[in-house]
């Protein structure tokens, strides 16, 4: 299988690369315009590898996508170059519409010159559940609930979904898409809730909580995402949208909580000998912060039997403990946590 991924260089674009090129053999060409969202550290462990390649391009620039299909001759495209940050989307929404929306419109024309000369090609729009708005206390997000997206960052994803349906139904791209819940796991990047909350509460730092921590996330490993886009890429029906998640529901103030019990549990304790969980401090809430997000992946289960193979108790401990052991991969990266104090996605 020849691969492109794009936004290959961010956090979960990169876990697709490790996993495609060492797990699945596949020949990988990763697309990323590097922005401060990118880090090609991330790919270490494969940068060297015959079947990994790196070109720098935007994927709103169709002339740089022509070359690179033409050149490269791809059996499938993994898509998943894009802003991805609700708090900057809300602060600075024009990056998303471009990339977000301009960038996937701009992918879907040159696919469609592209599978001409390969009928079979397919491409796989990797999307987010927070198309669908928010849920009350109870139900859950399945592939049919009606998109209502309520933030810049989820109206530019929903855009690209719709996008890529109408190229589907038009122009008869084998396209699929896939919603998907919150990730975390390793190389994540430390502007993001998760490893935020790792690294201040290592370093004793305040901890940010939105309002009063009850919004309610669905956390899915990133490792198990990667595979889920693999696996439908390959064999999902086009046309189709699958929804992934690994229902795993906590409150925000959970998620914080269980950090700091974690950080207590491997690191060194503070010089104060406070438990961690001392340091949660509540934060004004975000604007429309949506209430709860839960999916059901029951499709995915069911027709391509994807399973997630962590739950959250267990791939927490083991993000914990990888950002214990790797403070040089995101040492030079601690600005941006600096730089953002709020609770983020
Ligand atoms: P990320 O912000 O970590 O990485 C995005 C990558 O895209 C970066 O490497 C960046 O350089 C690249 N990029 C940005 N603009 C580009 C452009 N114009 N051309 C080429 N490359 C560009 O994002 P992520 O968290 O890894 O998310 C990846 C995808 O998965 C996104 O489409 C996002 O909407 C979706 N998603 C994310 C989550 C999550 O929890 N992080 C959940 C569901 C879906």
């Amino acid at each position: 299988m020849k691969a492109i991924i794009t936004g290959g260089a961010g956090f979960i674009g990169s876990a697709v690369c490790r996993h495609a090129v060492l797990e699945l053999g596949w020949q990988v060409l990763n697309l990323d315009a590097l922005t401060y969202a990118a880090n090609l550290s991330s790919l270490a462990s494969i940068e060297a590898h015959p079947n990994y390649q790196f070109i720098k391009a935007d994927v709103c620039d169709r002339t740089a996508l022509d070359a690179i299909f033409a050149d490269f001759q791809p059996d499938c495209m993994l898509h998943l170059a894009a802003e991805s940050h609700v708090d900057r989307s809300i602060t600075g929404s024009a990056a998303f519409i471009n990339t977000n929306i301009v960038g996937t419109y701009t992918v879907l024309e040159a696919v469609r010159a592209y599978h001409t000369s390969c009928p079979n090609f397919r491409l796989l729009h990797v999307s987010t559940d927070e198309v669908y708005g928010s849920l009350g206390d109870e139900g859950l997000f399945t592939e049919t609930t009606p998109y209502s997206p309520r933030s810049p960052y989820s109206a530019s994803k929903a855009a690209s979904d719709h996008l890529v349906m109408a190229w589907h139904e038009t122009y008869e791209l084998n396209a699929l898409i896939s919603n998907c819940s919150n990730n975390y796991g390793p190389y994540h990047l430390p502007e993001k809730l998760i490893p935020l909350m790792i690294l201040n509460a290592l370093e004793g730092k305040p901890l940010p909580v939105y309002g009063d921590g009850s919004n309610v996330r669905d956390w899915l490993f990133v490792d198990d995402h990667a595979r889920a886009l693999t696996t439908i890429v390959q064999h999902g029906r086009v046309g189709e949208t699958y929804n992934v998640g690994g229902r795993n529901e906590r409150t925000n103030l959970q998620v914080v909580e269980t950090i700091c019990d974690l950080v207590d549990a491997l690191a060194l304790a503070l010089p104060n000998g406070q438990p961690r969980r001392s340091l949660i401090a509540y934060v004004a809430d975000r604007p429309g912060h949506d209430k709860r997000y839960a999916i059901d992946a029951t499709k995915l289960e069911q027709e391509l039997g994807w399973r997630a193979q962590e739950n959250f108790d267990t791939g927490l401990r083991k993000t914990v403990a990888w950002f214990l052991e790797h403070q040089e991969w995101w040492q030079p990266l601690r600005w941006l946590a600096a730089q953002r104090q709020g609770l983020l996605k």
